[in-house]
């Protein structure tokens, strides 16, 4: 089936094809007809599966022309996350006149209250830095017809919860609303039930194994031997890119550390660092500048980055969703 059956704007089928996709996902071809009949939907999706096109491409639709500010708000769990949805928006929404917002903490307020002051359609944002305009006045969220949980079972983990409460509180109770969860924890069940109205629950692409074409290895060695045999992996598989997630900050800087003495070009990405330094990180790791990057599990979830060769788990993943992340 075609985009041009599921009933999205001729502004956004552009869009569409401008960014190059002929054939609708699995979870579009769900979402995107749901979305667009008004309901509300709840999606258990993972990154890779296009789930990003699934809630923006309905919801640009439904919106037409620059409107009321903002119609739209889209919470995302980190910085990354939040901008990396922020430039798909912008790519769906080219032929369209729709402003769109980026909000987010560790950068300051200047360029975020200009985006917002020239007036956003569209805002995706994670929660703190949210709250922070919403308590000095520079947002507003009554007039809010679609709101879009990202990732909620992060939001979750990382503790955003009571902040989501809070930006929902904000919000009109006649909206529309779409989560989306790898997994739906008892809290978020409570969100469900107390933020969504009937909401439709889309289960394509909840994998429980890695993706078929991903091969995996296991090498059971005790901790004081992980250095060494991180630095063999290293040296004897030929790699483009390599993604290294560990448990801790600290043990994310210490095996950074370690690879930058052998000579490798190596970036770190964890919530320490500011948020210059996750920027750099995580874009000359797109670019192909460091060939290997050391994170945390601020990384575990729907960032979308071509060209990984390897990952390797330093430490057991806590969750299993991160593992198949
Ligand atoms: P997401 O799961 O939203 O992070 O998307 C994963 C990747 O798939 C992104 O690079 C998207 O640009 C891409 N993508 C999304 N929908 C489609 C589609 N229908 N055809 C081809 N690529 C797509």
């Amino acid at each position: 089936m075609a985009f041009k059956a599921l009933g999205l704007s001729e502004k956004v089928l552009k869009g569409v094809h401008a960014a190059g996709y002929t054939v609708p996902t699995p979870i579009q071809l769900r979402a995107i007809p749901l979305i667009l009949s008004g309901r509300d939907v709840i999606g258990s999706a993972q990154t890779g599966t296009g789930k990003t096109a699934a809630f923006a491409l309905p919801i640009l639709s439904k919106l037409g022309e620059h409107g009321p500010l903002p119609r739209v708000l889209i919470l995302e769990p980190t910085r990354e996350l939040a901008a990396q949805v922020e430039t798909a928006f912008r790519d769906y929404a080219r032929f369209t006149n729709l402003n769109i917002a980026v909000v987010y903490g560790g950068v300051g307020y200047g360029r975020q209250m200009d985006s917002l002051r020239a007036g956003a359609d569209i805002i995706v944002a994670t929660p703190g830095r949210l709250l922070d305009h919403l308590e000095r006045g520079t947002v507003r969220l009554d007039k809010v017809e679609f709101l879009v949980l990202d990732e909620a079972d992060r939001m979750l983990d990382m503790g955003f919860l009571p902040d989501v409460r809070r930006i929902l509180d904000r919000c009109p109770r006649q909206r529309h609303t779409a989560l989306f969860s790898a997994t739906i924890p008892p809290q978020i069940e409570t969100l469900i039930e107390w933020a969504m109205h009937n909401p439709e629950t889309i289960e394509i692409g909840a994998r429980q194994t890695p993706a078929e074409t991903v091969k995996h290895v296991i090498y059971p060695v005790s901790d004081s031997q992980k250095s060494d045999l991180l630095l063999q992996l290293l040296e004897r598989v030929n790699y483009n890119s390599v993604l290294i997630f560990c448990r801790t900050k600290h043990g994310a800087d210490r095996v950074a550390g370690l690879l930058k003495r052998h000579i490798h070009a190596v970036a770190v990405l964890h919530s320490n660092r500011t948020q210059r330094e996750r920027e750099q990180a995580l874009h000359g790791f797109r670019e192909g500048r460091f060939e290997v990057l050391v994170a945390t599990d601020i990384a575990a979830r729907g960032l979308d980055i071509a060209e990984v060769s390897h990952v390797i788990n330093y430490d057991v993943p806590q969750h299993p969703e991160d593992y198949i992340h």
